[in-house]
């Protein structure tokens, strides 16, 4: 049994029932086993043993009251993964399906993710498992202040800096940090994704879905090619899918098609985003809405079904998982050449080796999807300076970040062998620095 292995088995065995941890886990650690070869001096210090420990993980109740006078108990999360290079930086997540395990492959991902945006920010992830579909802006207003009067104590913006994620928009980010605030009487860029008035970053909204389509054209432009003229599918219907989609279209792509948890539409003439906006961001309605609005749109419920239309390019931008060994096949069958991740770990350890196995360039999410986290430290770099840039110079630094890890992760791979693989790419390049500033650091 290599290092690697026994690593992962350990980790197992500590950490019973965490099956997407595990997943996350087996992906980096599989990818640096070239790195870990070349410098024996890491498993002395058992460096891959305390990189999947979390530095602290915190729980906590979060009481809150409906409407009706109703009382709900909810769970908080915030894991605090790795301090090694920078504050813990990381997202919230308020969706009924969040659990410990699922918060710790986000986190474990964050850590290189973060990474590898060259800024210097540690790795973290938080949430709840709060389903905030339903509820009045009165009840989220209420729960996020709950949840804001616990997690005060821990964060910081020397310390740890949540943001935004699965169900943590605008709105949300205000209530917490008004909450944080009101406690702490301090107006610090304690949470990022903040409103432009309350100290937020222009292009931030748009960062993820803007990142991952610039990553990807970067790709294609070292091939020759371009978005113009190609099909894409988009799966989800969110923050990441909507400014994606809206990224490739302006680039001369046509986005057939995208999706909520519910189920997908096919709009063979191209989706009118901004339809899909007015739905999902002003009435927060669901987007079957659209077929009921826009003539020659198709509706399919369940989402699945997605991945069997034919595309050029594929985004999955909703949720971990979407994307399984026989979705991958289906894509693969139909043509897709490209595959970026604006989710976090949207495609299974199957899937990734359909892509891969088949020659589909596939851009991992911890690369393709840095964009949001690295303008979120960029929004950090204004708050510090009390600064504001205008969209233009955000939007430029982001590419130019996006284009720089996408030379990082290949430069990577080939320099350990695997040419043209960005799984292992990305983790090598990412875990270099981390693994050089924990080494520094002694054994803490
Ligand atoms: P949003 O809450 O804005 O949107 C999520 C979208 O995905 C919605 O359309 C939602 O549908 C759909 N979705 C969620 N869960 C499922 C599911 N189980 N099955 C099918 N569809 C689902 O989130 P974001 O756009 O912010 O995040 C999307 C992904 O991108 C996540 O993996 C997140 O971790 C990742 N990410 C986000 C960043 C950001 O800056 N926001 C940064 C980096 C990564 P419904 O409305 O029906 O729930």
């Amino acid at each position: 049994m290599d290092y690697v292995e026994r690593v992962l088995e350990e980790l197992k065995q500590k950490n019973p029932n965490e099956p997407e941890f595990h997943q996350a886990a087996t992906e980096i650690l599989n990818g640096l086993r070239p790195v870990v070869e070349r410098h024996p001096e890491y498993e002395k210090a058992a460096l891959l043993e305390r990189f999947v420990e979390p530095e602290r993980v915190i729980l906590f109740r979060v009481p809150w009251v409906d409407d009706k006078g109703g009382v709900h108990v909810n769970k908080g999360y915030r894991v605090q993964f790795n301090s090694a290079i920078g504050p813990y930086k990381g997202g919230l997540r308020f969706h009924p399906s969040v659990n410990l395990s699922i918060i710790k492959f986000l986190g474990l991902e964050q850590i290189l993710k973060n990474s590898l945006t060259g800024l210097p920010i540690g790795g973290g992830k938080g949430g709840s498992d709060f389903d905030p579909k339903g509820k009045s802006d009165n009840e989220i207003m209420r729960f996020c202040q709950s949840f804001m009067t616990e997690l005060y104590r821990h964060i910081g913006q020397d310390t740890d800096v949540p943001a935004g994620d699965i169900g943590v928009g605008g709105r949300e980010i205000g209530f917490l940090f008004g909450q944080y605030k009101r406690i702490r009487d301090e107006h610090v860029g304690v949470l990022t994704g903040r409103g432009l008035s309350y100290g937020g970053s222009l292009a931030r909204t748009e960062a993820t879905g803007y990142g991952l389509v610039y990553m990807t054209a970067e790709a294609l432009k070292c091939r020759g090619d371009s978005f113009e003229g190609k099909t894409v599918v988009i799966s989800g219907s969110g923050n990441v899918a909507i400014y994606a989609c809206e990224k490739a279209q302006s680039l001369g792509a046509k986005v057939v098609a995208m999706y909520d948890s519910n189920g997908y539409i096919y709009d063979k003439a191209g989706i009118k985003l901004d339809v899909v906006k007015r739905i999902k961001e002003v009435e927060r309605a669901r987007i079957k809405v659209y077929a009921e609005r826009v003539e020659g749109a198709e509706y399919h419920e369940g989402c699945k079904g997605i991945w069997t239309i034919p595309c050029d390019i594929a985004l999955p931008c909703a949720t971990q998982n979407e994307i399984d060994g026989e979705s991958a096949k289906a894509l693969v069958a139909n043509g897709v050449k490209y595959v970026g991740e604006g989710a976090n770990m949207p495609t299974t350890l199957e899937g990734i080796e359909v892509f891969q196995n088949a020659g589909v360039v596939f851009l991992p999410a911890k690369a393709a999807n840095a964009g949001g986290v690295a303008t979120s430290a960029l929004e950090m770099a204004q708050s510090s300076g009390r600064l504001f840039w205008t969209f233009e110079e955000v939007d430029a630094k982001l590419k130019n970040i996006m284009i720089n890890i996408y030379h990082n992760m290949d430069d990577a791979a080939k320099e350990y062998g695997c040419e043209g693989n960005y799984v292992a790419g990305a983790n090598i390049a990412g875990f270099k620095k981390v693994a050089e500033a924990m080494m520094a650091q002694g054994i803490v």
